[in-house]
């Protein structure tokens, strides 16, 4: 076992023990303050946010990290480094974390200016994302929605079970957590109306998705195995790609989604890494018929992260729970994804994003958008106010929080959550 995943760590920083954010997670994120606005890297400990730059800053980490590495407004740069950094830089960081090690503990001046309150730290978006792919991974999300968009065809297409089937998303609608996201206006065309009208979506939903940061680029041209695919992944975070089901029936064939899924797609702020997610890989679902060599898996790619979704409406305090299922659902693992995205030569770079698309379960409570939840919205769920949901209403807050757990460990996700603002008004055309 890699020595910073030992259950039996605990750290001088009190509120890491039992939290979800114990010194076995240690996740990367990028914030300021009211008083230092520089945005820079965080590692989350407990109930506080150590400050990269100022423990590089007074001589705390190796001395072969490039000055300033931690203060350049992303996590890219550092990412950049590679595995065997990213590494070092989290075993450090764990060692100074410790309970017995008195090096930050005990030196009251660094240990104000280095660890900030979480609530006096507001965070940023943690990765510059140069690109942004979205896939379609989850065998029970795929036959739900091809059961609901194509009634009398087969619900799985014939490639499904072979590609791990994926679009390119939009970079430059990715936000992070918090980030209002306001309703979309387009086009749209019942089946039984005769031709489209334009106006605010009436159908728009979230999708529960995690998402994996690329750490290390793959020139065009150039093909990774799964197995490298599987070592180019920095971590991973919690992931809303907001929809709009009404725009996307009409216009997703034939190319696929497009207006519907590029309004907005919310990240949560912390970015847990593979190497503290080691403990949670376990066995995906067979995969049956066996993907071809290229695709093949050489050990345990999926991960034990289960996953809730609520919804807080406008005014309400009280968030309703309606869906919780399990990362470990997904058919086809990110390792895979990442793998056949490259195959043709597409280069990958540093911070590029991999959705894992919709993840759903088993059980009509498992499933990840509200479009399989309310089948279309013919199942309207009630929210503890006793309001009742197809889709979400203006004033609805979506929250996404996960965790893995084991060993008495549990290692946290944070939160990604937005609040769905009115539709913009606009006349004269
Ligand atoms: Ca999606």
């Amino acid at each position: 076992m890699n020595p910073t995943n030992d259950p039996s760590l605990t750290s001088w920083v009190a509120s890491a023990q039992g939290s979800e954010f114990p010194i076995q997670n240690l996740p990367w994120g990028i914030f300021s303050t009211e008083g230092d606005e520089r945005r820079r890297a965080g590692i989350r400990i407990g109930d506080r946010v150590l400050d990269l730059d100022a423990l590089q800053a007074a001589g705390l980490l190796d001395p072969g990290l490039p000055a300033g590495v931690f203060a350049t407004g992303t996590l890219n740069a550092f990412i950049a480094l590679g595995r065997p950094v990213w590494s070092a830089v989290r075993a450090r960081v764990s060692e100074l974390l410790r309970a017995e090690v008195a090096t930050l503990a005990d030196d009251p001046v660094l240990r104000t200016r280095a660890l900030v309150p979480v609530e006096a730290a507001e965070m940023h978006l943690a990765i510059a994302v140069g690109g942004y792919t979205d896939f379609y991974s989850s065998r029970e999300h795929a036959t739900n929605v091809g059961r609901m968009f194509r009634p009398d065809g087969e619900p799985l297409l014939p490639n499904w079970l072979h590609i791990p089937i994926g679009y390119n998303g939009r970079a430059s609608t990715v936000v992070v957590s918090g980030t209002p996201v306001r309703r979309p206006l387009g086009q749209t065309k019942a089946p039984s109306a005769s031709a489209p009208s334009f106006g605010a979506c009436r159908k728009l939903d979230f999708e529960l998705e995690m998402a994996a940061v690329v750490g290390r680029a793959n020139p065009m041209g150039e093909v990774m195995s799964v197995e490298e695919a599987d070592a180019a992944i920095f971590g991973w975070a919690l992931f809303d790609d907001w929809s709009a089901r009404d725009i996307q029936a009409w216009e997703y064939v034939p190319l696929g989604p497009f207006q519907a899924k590029v309004f907005a797609t919310s990240i949560g702020a912390w970015i847990v890494t593979a190497e503290a997610l080691e403990p949670f890989r376990v066995d995906g679902p067979a995969q049956d018929p066996e993907p071809l060599p290229y695709l093949r898996q050489p050990g345990r790619m999926n991960l034990d992260v289960e996953l809730e979704v609520a919804i807080r409406p406008k005014g309400g305090s009280e968030a309703t729970v309606i869906a919780r299922t399990n990362f470990a659902h997904m058919y086809w693992s990110t390792a895979q994804q990442l793998a056949h995205h490259a195959v043709c030569g597409c280069a990958m770079e540093v911070g590029d994003l991999i959705g894992s698309g919709t993840i759903s379960g088993p059980t009509p409570d498992s499933f990840g958008s509200l479009l399989e939840l309310t089948w279309n919205g013919a199942k309207p769920l009630t929210l503890a106010d006793g309001s009742t949901r197809t889709f979400l209403e203006d004033g609805d807050t979506v929250i996404i929080t996960g965790r893995a757990r084991r060993g008495g460990i549990t290692i946290g996700f944070g939160v990604c959550e937005g609040e769905v603002l009115p539709a913009p008004v606009r006349t004269g055309w």
